[in-house]
């Protein structure tokens, strides 16, 4: 009975395009990687679909730190935090990002999670009680979405980046404890939350912002300390959450916050407490890469990335000048991640499909992952591309849509 249901609503998922298959990765991640489906030969591939924002994933003094803290923590922690699995190396790595992060906030902790995903569910979960109330941007990504499920709190979702819409529904709100909930970058548009607003609206109406950085988190800001550094912000109202296996290259996520409530999640949320804490090696190599990030080697990759999302969006822009019928929208985004908006499913897989056929990788994104009618190539930018690889992209595209004229 399960498996006939189930196979049910994978025939109909099937039929609106909608099934998801993974593939699998033979080599480290990196833009020229070995990969194969379910059925095919390994082959090479050019991705654009990493979150690799720095190309810190296959650094080699990442590599050879992960190694080392392998060879002095063990392989596992063996326990949660709370009984005995907290180690030096967590705990290195929180003083390090506390400092690094909010130099200028006294009173500020930070603490290791195992994933973003797991940070976001303790935050919300932690926080929400029952007499708050959480005000959710509509286009938040899926953790932050289902923390807000978790928590007894009310939920208002506000239209994206709306902030006249978010100031009506806090003005009518009295709830206790306020928390805007946000995306920083939003991950699947590329576009960034309007946190200046959103400060002034909070300390206004005396609420909490809980900002989930995980794409700024070291590709934004001077020094990569992301979104906040990036838009002149500092304020102990700021519940700062950034992801760790994107630009910085390993595992997990941080929580930086005001200590009271650190020590809360400490003592309250459960996908902190009953859960094995992350291998101390993860949080022993992300010193190293704190390291880089915070130094030249940093600064030099977020040029270079910068300037790759220059010669990319010219290069789409220029492709949707000349071909107007390809009917493809290039989003409103300054950051690595470029989605171009196909529509519908079928012509969003068929798009990713051709360019996989010329050797690049890039992921069909969507429902639900991304809303009705708004399917898409999340095309992702990484440090280690060249300008070669994007030309590479570009001209792909070009000779797809030049085929279909032809056709
Ligand atoms: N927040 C956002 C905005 C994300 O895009 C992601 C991951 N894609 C997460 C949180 C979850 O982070 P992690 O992958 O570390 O679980």
């Amino acid at each position: 009975m399960l498996i006939e249901r189930l196979s049910k609503a994978a025939a109909e998922r099937a039929a609106c395009a909608l099934t998801r298959n993974r593939r699998t990765a033979h080599t480290a991640c990196a833009p020229h990687q070995i990969v194969s489906d379910v059925s095919g030969e390994p082959r090479a591939l050019l991705s654009f679909c990493s979150n690799d924002y720095l190309g810190l994933a296959d650094h080699p003094a990442v590599i050879t730190a992960f190694a080392e803290g392998a060879c002095r923590y063990g392989a596992g922690s063996g326990a949660s935090h709370l009984v005995n699995g907290h180690s030096l190396a967590h705990h290195e790595l929180e003083t390090e990002l506390a400092r690094w992060l909010a130099p200028h906030i006294p009173e500020t902790q930070a603490l290791y999670f195992c994933t973003g995903y797991m940070a976001n569910l303790a935050v919300l979960s932690a926080l929400g009680t029952a007499d708050a109330t959480l005000f959710c941007d509509k286009l938040n990504h899926a953790s932050l979405i289902d923390g807000a499920l978790l928590a007894r709190a009310t939920v208002k979702r506000y239209p994206h980046r709306d902030v006249g819409a978010l100031a009506e529904r806090l003005a009518a709100n009295d709830s206790p404890l306020k928390l805007i909930v946000t995306d920083s970058v939003f991950s699947m548009d590329g576009d960034i939350a309007p946190l200046a607003e959103l400060l002034a609206l909070a300390e206004y109406h005396d609420a909490w912002i809980v900002v989930d950085d995980a794409h700024g988190f070291g590709v934004l800001g001077e020094h990569g300390r992301g979104v906040l550094e990036h838009l002149g912000l500092a304020s102990e109202r700021f519940i700062y959450i950034g992801t760790l296996g994107k630009a910085a290259g390993v595992a997990g996520a941080i929580v930086v916050a005001h200590r009271t409530i650190a020590e809360h999640l400490v003592n309250v949320a459960r996908p902190y407490i009953y859960t094995t804490a992350a291998p101390p090696a993860a949080a022993h190599a992300l010193l190293t890469s704190l390291a880089l990030i915070a130094g030249e080697d940093g600064k030099q990759r977020r040029d270079h990335l910068t300037r790759l999302i220059g010669q990319l969006r010219t290069g789409l822009q220029t492709l949707r000048a000349r071909h107007p019928e390809a009917g493809w929208r290039l989003a409103d985004s300054g950051t690595p991640i470029q989605p171009l908006i196909v529509g519908g499913n079928e012509a969003a897989l068929v798009l990713s499909d051709a360019l996989e056929t010329r050797g690049i990788r890039v992921t069909a994104i969507r429902p639900p992952t991304v809303p009705e009618g708004t399917a898409r190539l999340r095309i992702t930018l990484s440090a280690a591309h060249t300008t070669n690889d994007v030309a590479r992209m570009l001209d792909s595209l070009s000779a797809i849509v030049a085929q279909r004229e032809s056709a």
